[in-house]
């Protein structure tokens, strides 16, 4: 018999919840992370007494009851609710697209107007059936804000032409006809009080976890320790891109603290024009209401990743979802490893839905 049930590769929220349902029904687990620190890419360190989101703003949002019940158990969630602002050459609009945003734009008052403007704009373009995310941006909001708000951002983003980009990325913003500035319809929204750190700690207690250890590197030595690997790392890494590389966006973070109580007053502003170089800036004291005498942000530049970068984003077109289902056809016919989260299914995962998807491997395979 081996020593453990499970070898669990990645202490990020997929490999975390899954260690902790797996501990629960009294399985022997191991999570080792090749990062020196756990909980992945929703890693927070505190610096100048701000927990600062290392990779990247986290806002957990989530219409499923089950999985807040479940992160409730782990953390104390705040009252914080997403409303960016977006900076088009210093002008400022408000995010998600809103009554507000329309009123800026273009002096409408009522939700007919603002209906009616879209309409125009849309009808102008002759978009009946949008079949990218240009023409999807351009049937919701119209063309001025498809120019000013949508296209440089998303191209900064993603690096491509917005009518080479998948419609559904678009659809992950909301668009209302009300004066409501929060970003995200989700009936739960917050931030970890504390920090993430703590609460994937918390997911974590009484399970063995190493640090600094690279499973390909030791691949043979560690299967051997466990009966079943759950491998949260890159698919096309862990077969060493023998069908090619799937491609992911990455991000570089350049983090700075000022000797100042607030630099923007918000917690995140979107420079969607195409001429600023960083996609967004993070003033991450706002995500937890500090009132700390300095404060810390960060500039977010999106780049292509290439080996030996951090992929961060998935790009789900369709080159890449053709290689993944070739990679997923040659793991699928593997034993004892399966793949999971955002990097093993090449899958664009919110918080919430990587932790859903988690749960529900565990009742698949634990009950
Ligand atoms: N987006 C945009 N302008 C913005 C914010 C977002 O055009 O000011 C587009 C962009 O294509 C982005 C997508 O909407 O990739 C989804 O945005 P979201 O904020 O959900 O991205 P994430 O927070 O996951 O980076």
């Amino acid at each position: 018999m081996k020593k453990y049930d499970y070898l669990i590769v990645g202490a990020g929220l997929f490999g975390a919840v899954f260690a902790e349902q797996a501990k629960r029904h009294g399985k022997r687990i191991l999570v080792i992370d090749r990062r020196d620190h756990i909980a992945g890419n929703v890693y927070t360190e505190s610096v100048e007494g701000i927990n600062v989101h290392k990779y990247g703003a986290h806002i957990f949002h989530t219409n499923d009851k089950r999985v807040w019940e479940y992160v409730n158990r782990f953390a104390e969630f705040n009252r914080y609710t997403n409303s960016p602002v977006a900076n088009y050459h210093g002008e400022l609009y408000s995010l998600p697209f809103n009554m507000y945003t329309f009123n800026k734009m273009w002096g409408v008052v009522t939700p007919e107007e603002a209906q009616a403007k879209i309409e125009e704009q849309r009808a102008a373009a002759g978009i009946t059936e949008p079949k990218n995310l240009e023409e999807q941006a351009i049937s919701l909001v119209g063309t001025d804000i498809y120019e000013k708000l949508i296209k440089g951002y998303t191209e900064k983003q993603w690096g491509r032409p917005c009518d080479a980009l998948p419609s559904f990325i678009i659809k992950r913003l909301p668009c209302r006809f009300t004066f409501d500035n929060n970003y995200f319809n989700a009936k739960y929204q917050g931030i970890a009080e504390g920090g993430y750190t703590k609460m994937v700690e918390n997911m974590l207690e009484g399970i063995e976890v190493r640090l600094g250890v690279d499973f390909l590197e030791n691949k043979d030595e560690l299967c051997a320790l466990a009966e079943t690997v759950v491998y949260t790392g890159a698919i096309d890494e862990y077969y060493g891109y023998k069908l090619g590389a799937l491609e992911y966006r990455s991000v570089r973070f350049e983090t700075e603290i000022l000797d100042k109580p607030s630099f923007q007053g918000n917690a995140v502003v979107n420079y969607t024009d195409r001429e600023t170089p960083w996609t967004r800036i993070i003033e991450h004291k706002f995500f937890e209401f500090g009132d700390q005498p300095k404060t810390v942000i960060s500039r977010e530049y999106s780049s292509e990743w290439t080996v030996g970068d951090e992929p961060y984003y998935p790009v789900n077109d369709e080159r890449n979802s053709v290689l993944y289902a070739k990679y997923k056809e040659l793991a699928e016919s593997e034993q004892g490893i399966i793949f999971g989260g955002r990097l093993g299914e090449y899958k664009y995962y919110d918080m919430d839905t990587v932790i859903a998807s988690a749960l529900k491997l565990s009742e698949n395979i634990l009950e």
